[in-house]
């Protein structure tokens, strides 16, 4: 991704080109077209017309450029309309295997850029407004200067394994019948191994030896990096908390239960661990 000192415009960009990329997220989401087999960005030159419907000033996000074409993003209000039946709003989530990579990464960067604009926009310190940084992706607090980066919260995923089986586990908020690894946000003063540890052993009894780092994926609900983990049964038998997970259990290749659904981290870890056991 190139780096360039356009992070803000009030209004379309200059510079715009017809085949830029242009993410506009409302409250259903991500404004997409149908294409066969998914879903593709819109790129300028599709959505101008509906463009001129939009009353000005609105924040256009420069997000970078990749392979010749430029990003930007945008938050619509209700009033935007765009005229097609290719084009929808889509949910973000549902279009992690539609888009294709680097369209999606941008999607992940665009919705996490923009929810960092909509809560930033007064200093949390001393109650001023704040501005873009001309030089950076930042908000600088007009009263005071203090200066308001894009955050991201850390979360582990671990994938817990005993003789060939993998600690699973149905979390209250989950579809019905749906399994998945160990997850839980970072706390102050942690470290990312003492996290492991804990959450596993607050949500199902058991502790754990052997954590090691697997592979992060940026997870934009709404700003969160999910960094997924292996480790090995070290003692303690299954006791579920009962708050947030319902019922765990060792699983082995032969016995999976339903899991996440492709292309998160989740079920990419559970995958390869799976296909890992002789
Ligand atoms: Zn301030």
């Amino acid at each position: 991704m190139t780096a360039n000192k356009l992070f803000f415009s009030d209004g379309l960009p200059a510079g715009l080109e017809e085949y830029s990329f242009i993410l506009i997220f409302n409250a259903s989401g991500l404004l997409v077209k149908k294409i066969e087999n998914g879903s593709s960005l819109a790129n300028y030159k599709e959505i101008k017309a509906g463009l001129k419907n939009i009353s000005p000033p609105f924040a256009a996000h420069f997000l970078g450029r990749e392979k010749g074409a430029s990003y930007y993003c945008f938050q619509a209000d209700d009033n935007f309309k765009i005229t097609g039946t290719e084009f929808e709003f889509r949910d973000l989530r549902s279009l992690i295997n539609c888009l294709d990579e680097t369209q999606f990464r941008f999607a992940c960067l665009a919705a996490q850029v923009l929810y960092w604009d909509k809560t930033t926009k007064f200093c949390g310190e001393c109650g001023a407004l704040t501005r873009h940084s001309p030089s950076e992706r930042a908000k600088i607090c007009t009263g005071c200067a203090r200066v308001f980066y894009p955050a991201v919260t850390p979360a582990i995923i671990v994938a817990v394994m005993n003789q060939g089986k993998m600690l699973l586990a149905h979390n209250k908020n989950f579809a019905e019948g749906v399994y998945s690894l160990i997850a839980g946000f970072v706390e102050p003063g942690e470290s990312l191994e003492d996290c492991v540890a804990r959450e596993v052993l607050e949500e199902t009894g058991v502790s754990v030896s052997d954590v090691k780092y697997f592979k992060s994926q940026p997870w934009p609900f709404p700003s969160s990096m999910m960094i997924g983990f292996t480790a090995s049964y070290k003692s303690g038998d299954i006791k579920p908390d009962g708050e947030e997970i319902i019922h765990a259990a060792w699983f082995g290749r032969e016995e999976l239960p339903k899991l996440p659904r492709p292309g998160s981290l989740s079920r990419n870890i559970i995958d390869i661990m799976m296909s890992d056991i002789n």
